[in-house]
């Protein structure tokens, strides 16, 4: 099983053309909205993906957050939120042609995530809890500490990038970053990315670094190695890394090892590029494994 412990957010999307710059207005093709958030986004990754899946988050009493609650119950997410006085979740993302985004969110209900009420967040031996950083840095550090007690197994995607306190890094068993995180973790923006994983990989058991269209470097006690992503034509890179921690979370509950994870991850992220939208975008099972045989 997969428990995931994170932030959802009401997401609207606008199509533009390019970025605007400080300043400037620029017009968009279309918006839309749809379900978000890293934690929501991976939660109904690993749940599409064939795992079982619990996700521990907080939505506001409003309709963004009875919307987020449906479309979780919805993909068969065993959904544990919490009611938070302030309101939901909600991003802003500007996705220009090419696929690059930018994101504004705004946390709303999920400074209220309470992993500390067992009833939400209890996990057994085998589990794998997943984490990020879109919630306060205490609920991470609460659910990682009761997963280890526990004998699950951590998984923590550190993005948005920010300072991580040494005890939390001491309950890491899997760190998931892209090259940019990589850096601000490794408190070594210009240094080479090499030598950012080499820091970081002393400091956790297994280090999982995403590169894009680039694939991924695997780091743990047996070596490094790189997993080749997926040539695709890309159209919105929104929620690539989270498709791919929710992929990856879901093989290592269901007993895979960690190469054979990672490479099911870029599979289901090189689909879910390929289509507009986060959390909708994340590909099912069947779509998975068809792909990984073509
Ligand atoms: P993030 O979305 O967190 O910045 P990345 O851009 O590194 O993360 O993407 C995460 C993973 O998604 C990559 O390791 C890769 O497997 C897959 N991916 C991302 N972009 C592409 C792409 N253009 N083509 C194929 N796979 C991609």
């Amino acid at each position: 099983r997969v428990i995931v412990v994170g932030s959802a957010n009401l997401d609207t999307t606008v199509r533009l053309h390019r970025h605007p710059g400080p300043g400037e207005t620029v017009l968009a093709e279309g918006e839309a909205t749809g379900a978000g958030g890293k934690g929501l986004n991976q939660a109904v990754a690993a749940a599409r993906a064939g795992a079982r899946t619990r996700f521990v988050g907080a939505v506001g009493d409003d309709d963004a957050g009875r919307r987020l609650d449906e479309v979780l119950r919805g993909e068969g997410v065993d959904a544990r939120l919490a009611r938070s006085e302030r309101p939901t979740g909600s991003a802003f993302v500007m996705v220009a042609e090419g696929g690059e985004n930018a994101i504004v969110v705004v946390p709303g209900a999920n400074g209220d995530v309470d992993a500390l009420s067992g009833r939400f967040s209890t996990a057994e031996q085998g589990d794998v809890v997943l984490a990020q950083l879109e919630v306060p840095i205490e609920v991470v550090r609460e659910a990682f500490r009761a997963a280890k007690e526990q004998g699950a197994t951590t998984v923590l995607n550190a993005a948005p990038s920010r300072a991580l306190p040494a005890d939390v890094f001491a309950l890491i068993d899997i760190l998931v970053v892209n090259e940019h995180e990589c850096l601000d973790l490794a408190g070594a923006a210009d240094a080479l990315l090499e030598d950012a994983a080499t820091v970081l990989s002393s400091r956790v058991p297994t280090l999982v670094v995403t590169l894009g269209a680039e694939g991924a470097l695997v780091r743990d006690a047996a070596g490094e190695r790189r997993v080749p992503a997926f040539a695709v034509t890309a159209v919105d890179s929104t929620a690539a890394g989270d498709t791919f921690c929710g992929a990856l979370a879901s093989r290592l509950a269901l007993g895979d090892e960690l190469t054979a994870a990672v490479e099911f991850g870029s599979a289901a992220a090189a689909l879910s590029v390929q289509r507009s939208g986060a959390s909708s975008s994340a590909p099912r099972l069947p779509e998975i494994e068809e792909f990984l045989a073509a």
